[in-house]
């Protein structure tokens, strides 16, 4: 789970991280009194939950509190890359005498935790890390001995920050680190993390990403989901407790299993080359023992995508036996009656397949074809989603 700048500068202040305190409202009037209780001059930042917000004029400065009331304006309801602002947050405008960076990561390639950090922090980053890759130190963690006052000086030295502030650096590298390993996170990232004219180091920004399979052992992070964030697909598929990924295709997939479910968005997305570039709309698991209301639960949310123009029901019988699919896959149509007004190709194999497949061709359903081989399958899926794409469906 991603969190919101104002969240993960929460967490941040709980475990010692030097934040500016701020307050999150959703109306240009509220904003106009926060910068008012702050004294004047605030800046009046979008919450959204991606990056490029200041490039995107997400961020802005106000020296009056008309001002922020007019920023707030401006930035409320704005559009930054597909994520509508609902809320902002006003914080103290801060003078900033330099901008770093400093992240730790989960890196499942090399199988550790890093340690990131730079001098050249700011909105240009990602570019800095392309042009300059020596310009962003990257430390090795090790997750066992993690992170002690040795290793945030190494840190601190790796990336060459200026000596009047590695030592603030440095317990702000072992605060972070605990914020990390505490709040069981994947990514805790500052940038900038700035150096202001006194000489303190403060974190102007903050992105966490929180590790939902620790999430037993953090009752306090529910608090932290929000479903207006999410895709509203995901959403529905969470409420019903399946494994649900939207993807950005035409062709609808479900599939018994996380193996065969991957392997058959590849199948489908190399078919679809041959019809138009048609590609898998989704990742869905119903997993070992689907019954009916899981297969219809299944399929109403993938019918329920506009982006969907034909669905692919790829299982491979194992401890649910095929004919207790097809009984759900009829069951299923029933249930969701006029809604499911798209093509749906079906391939069954593996236990008990012969009835299986004497079910679904004696309920002959006008939306299902029946094919035996999973790449055949894949082609049709393709090609009749293909065919409604072109029909302007
Ligand atoms: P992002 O673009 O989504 O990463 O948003 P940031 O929170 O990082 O803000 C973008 C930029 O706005 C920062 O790099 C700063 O240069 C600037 N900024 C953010 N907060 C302040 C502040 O309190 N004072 C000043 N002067 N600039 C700020
Ligand atoms: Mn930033």
């Amino acid at each position: 789970m991603d969190l919101y700048e104002y969240q993960a500068k929460d967490l941040f202040h709980a475990h010692g991280v030097p934040v500016l305190p701020g307050r999150v409202v959703t109306t240009s009037a509220q904003a106009r009194a926060a910068a008012e209780a702050l004294g004047g001059t605030a800046v009046v930042k979008a919450q959204v939950k991606t990056g490029g917000r200041g490039k995107a004029g997400g961020v802005r400065l106000a020296g009056t509190p008309e001002e922020a009331q007019r920023a707030a304006a401006a930035i409320l309801g704005m559009d930054i890359k597909g994520h509508t602002v609902h809320r902002v947050l006003v914080t103290p405008a801060c003078d900033i005498v330099e901008e770093y960076y400093l992240s730790f990561v989960l890196d499942r390639t090399h199988r550790t935790f890093f340690a990131m950090a730079s001098v050249q922090g700011g909105m240009d980053i990602e570019e800095v890390a392309a042009r300059a890759p020596e310009a962003l130190a990257r430390v090795p963690v090790d997750p066992v001995s993690g992170v002690d006052a040795a290793k945030a000086a190494e840190i601190v030295q790796a990336a060459a920050f200026p000596a009047e502030v590695a030592q603030a650096v440095a317990d702000t590298v072992l605060r972070l680190w605990d914020v990390f390993v505490a709040e069981d996170a994947t990514l805790v990232e500052v940038n900038p993390l700035v150096r202001d004219p006194k000489g303190a180091v403060i974190a102007l920004d903050g992105k966490v990403t929180l590790d939902d399979n620790a999430g037993f052992r953090h009752p306090d992070h529910a608090e932290l989901a929000d479903s207006a964030g999410q895709d509203p697909l995901e959403a529905r598929a969470q409420a019903r407790d399946l494994n649900y990924v939207k993807l950005d295709g035409q062709v609808g997939v479900i599939g018994n299993g996380a193996g065969l479910v991957m392997s058959t968005l590849d199948v489908v997305a190399y078919a679809g080359r041959a019809h138009g570039g048609m590609r898998p709309a989704n990742f869905l698991d119903i997993g070992g023992g689907a019954n009916a209301q899981v297969m219809a639960d299944g399929l109403d949310i993938i019918l329920g995508d506009p982006d969907v123009h034909s669905v692919f029901v790829n299982v491979f019988g194992g401890i649910t036996a095929c004919d207790q699919v097809a009984i759900g896959i009829v069951q299923a149509l029933s249930i969701l009656g006029d809604t499911a007004a798209k093509p749906l190709v079906v391939r069954l194999d593996g236990n008990n397949v012969t009835e299986g497949r004497r079910i679904l061709a004696h309920a002959a359903h006008p939306l299902v074809t029946m094919v035996d081989t999973m790449d055949a399958a894949a082609d049709k899926a393709a090609e009749l989603a293909a065919l409604t794409c072109a029909k302007g469906a």
